[in-house]
């Protein structure tokens, strides 16, 4: 399958150099896009036969662009419960349609899929982009949900990775292990903040993030909130007195041991 992409106007910081809007062969298009009129009629011109719009997800910089693809193509939209109003079939993870497995990986956010061809070509949305990370915003984010998907994705052994923001990534798995340790290493650093007497989110992000862009110190902050969120789950941190205390330090679930 021939795959071309079209980057929608639209950098910043969490949207790297734009979103990517993904063609595939002469009738397909994952992830439209931000409502931007250039943006749809790029999409426009370059799939004079549109048939099908894949979404992975609801956020305005993936969806938005599918319902006036819609209105001028009669294109079927394809996508996870409330992304779009007048989505044709709705999808959950486990379908295949045409040829694409859609696989449900919520984190993100909680409707999240992500599609993989035959080739295992994988789409990923804002699961996984191809450089830095992706964020997890509470309480529509879920830390420990992401994780897993991480995993499942992991699972399917994917060869490419077609991220909505940054470069295709040849090297799919290496990619997905990278993503997996990084949170790791995160929930490390949060445990480790911990314990070393950080008890505010704004103090653990000064000891784990050192040289930040200020446009992204909230958004820093509210993936220390994530792995906390994903800790007290587990029983292993507590909130007390405006603050946050470890209760154990051990990986791994069922372990309680409270440290004094
Ligand atoms: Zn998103």
């Amino acid at each position: 399958m021939i795959i071309r992409d079209i980057v929608a106007p639209n950098p910043g910081p969490f949207t790297l150099n734009g979103t990517r809007s993904y063609l595939l062969g002469d009738d397909a298009v994952i992830d439209p896009g931000p409502a931007i009129e250039s943006h749809v009629d790029a999409i426009r011109t370059a799939m004079p036969h549109l048939k099908t719009i894949f979404i992975t997800h609801r956020h305005g910089d993936h969806a938005p662009a599918a319902l006036p693809l819609k209105k001028v193509t009669r294109a079927r939209i394809i996508a996870p419960a409330g992304v779009v109003d007048d989505a044709d079939v709705i999808v959950h993870g486990g379908e295949t349609i045409d040829d694409l497995d859609v696989i449900a990986t919520p984190g993100h956010t909680q409707e999240h899929v992500c599609f993989m061809t035959r080739d295992r070509d994988l789409f990923t949305g804002d699961t996984i982009l191809g450089e830095g990370t992706t964020t997890i915003f509470p309480p529509d984010g879920n830390m420990a949900a992401y994780m897993r998907s991480l995993q499942m994705l992991r699972a399917r052994s994917p060869k490419r990775i077609f991220p909505g923001h940054g470069p295709t990534r040849d090297d799919a798995m290496a990619l997905i292990d990278e993503y997996i340790a990084h949170r790791l290493q995160r929930e490390r650093q949060v445990i480790d903040a911990l314990a070393s007497g950080a008890r505010t989110i704004p103090e653990m992000r000064r000891r784990i993030y050192s040289e930040l862009d200020p446009r992204l110190e909230g958004a820093a902050e509210v993936q220390i909130m994530a792995h906390l969120i994903k800790l007290q789950e587990e029983g292993r941190v507590d909130a007390r007195d405006g603050g946050y205390v470890i209760l154990s330090r051990a990986d791994g679930e069922g372990s309680h041991d409270t440290m004094a």
